[in-house]
């Protein structure tokens, strides 16, 4: 069996990397307009796996799909680590939302609604003691919070590069870069190639929309800061009316600060007034960060149908997987896991 991945990006990669793991002989080109190196929107993501939180602000069944992605990432994350000698940090100390004095409403809100929907065993609210005891720098500005302890953050600065070095070294496994398909057909066939493949998976996020109906683009920008005098350990979310932010910590007193959440396909780089919005609702957080340095603000396209949910499309030999929006991280293990067990 020979199946062609156009597009390796986040699902592309997770893909061509499960379907060799089955250890069936399947032979699998996978193809990229860009060099493995690019910066797409999977390097660009926070790579929050955060189920719970997520599924307060968007439906219920995030929370199913996440979940069960979250146990993947588990499972199979040190099966790269083996296979490449090189680790993936998972860091799965759970996320602390919080909010300011003048926004309890909000608080309140997001607290019933998380009652409503999330088990009690998933979640919990803390007062000023118990949040100096978990994150002792955010009770400095707050003096209360939830906790839920079940989510995480992947360093997919290092994912990705382990990956490339899998594929590398995986012998059914040929990376094709600088290579756009466009107009991919249900036949087995592809632009620039001479055999027929038995499947053709279209991985190609927002560089499908021309195929695809009810698609639209959400851009998203994002801070990376190192901030020497700021020790967060896990993910923090900030209730906001205006400024939702999260920040997802890294290696060496560095975060992710995110994200915006613009209906637009421009990939032209961060607004003035974009970064005025992250960096000051951060500083809000914790003032060590004032003296942070900013590493870089990127911005990425998140691939979204019109319902926000993610959609698999088959049509004879094309398989087409698309509309991750901002939850490629928390739903791909799950969807591509759930396809291949439908596929075998
Ligand atoms: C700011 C931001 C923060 C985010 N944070 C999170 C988070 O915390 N948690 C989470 O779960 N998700 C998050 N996401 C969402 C996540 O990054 C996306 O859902 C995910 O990257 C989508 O994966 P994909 O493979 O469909 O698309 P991509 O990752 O964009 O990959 C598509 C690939 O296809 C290639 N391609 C496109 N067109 C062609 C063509 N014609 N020919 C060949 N190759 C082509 C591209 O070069 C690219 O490599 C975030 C996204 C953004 C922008």
């Amino acid at each position: 069996m020979h199946v062609a991945i156009v597009g390796a990006g986040l699902v592309g990669r997770l893909l061509a990397w499960r379907l060799n793991a089955l250890n069936q002989g399947i032979k699998i080109t996978l193809i990229d307009q860009h060099d493995h190196n690019y910066i797409g929107t999977g390097l660009v993501a926070a790579a929050m796996v955060a189920p719970y939180t997520e599924a307060i602000s968007t439906e219920a069944v995030t929370q199913e799909l996440g979940v069960k992605s979250y146990l993947l990432w588990e499972q199979w994350l040190p099966e790269l680590e083996a296979h490449t000698s090189r680790s993936i940090s998972f860091n799965q100390k759970g996320t602390i939302v919080v909010s300011h004095a003048q926004d309890e409403p909000d608080f309140q809100r997001f607290n019933i609604k998380a009652n409503a929907m999330i088990a009690s065993d998933k979640m919990q609210i803390m007062n000023q003691a118990q949040l100096k005891t978990l994150e002792p720098q955010l009770a400095d500005n707050f003096n209360h919070g939830l906790f839920f302890s079940e989510e995480g953050v992947i360093d997919n600065q290092a994912l990705y590069p382990v990956l490339n070095q899998y594929f590398e070294q995986q012998e059914n496994i040929t990376l094709i870069e600088n290579t756009k398909i466009d107009n991919i057909n249900n036949n087995g066939t592809l632009k620039h190639f001479d055999q027929t493949f038995d499947t053709v998976f279209d991985c190609r996020g927002n560089g499908a929309s021309e195929d695809l109906k009810d698609f639209r683009s959400v851009r998203g920008e994002v801070a990376r800061v190192s901030a020497p005098e700021v020790s967060i350990s896990r993910a923090v979310r900030l209730i906001h009316p205006r400024y939702p932010l999260y920040i997802a910590p890294r290696k060496n007193h560095e975060y992710i600060i995110g994200a915006t959440q613009i209906e637009s396909d421009d990939k032209q780089p961060v607004t003035v007034r974009s970064s005025l919005e992250l960096l000051s609702a951060l500083y809000s957080l914790h003032q060590g960060f004032s003296e942070a340095h900013i590493i870089d603000l990127r911005v990425g396209l998140r691939p979204t149908f019109v319902n926000n949910q993610p959609r698999i499309e088959y049509d004879n030999k094309l398989i087409r997987i698309n509309g991750l929006y901002r939850h490629g991280y928390l739903f791909t293990p799950a969807i591509i896991n759930d396809l291949i067990e439908t596929l075998l």
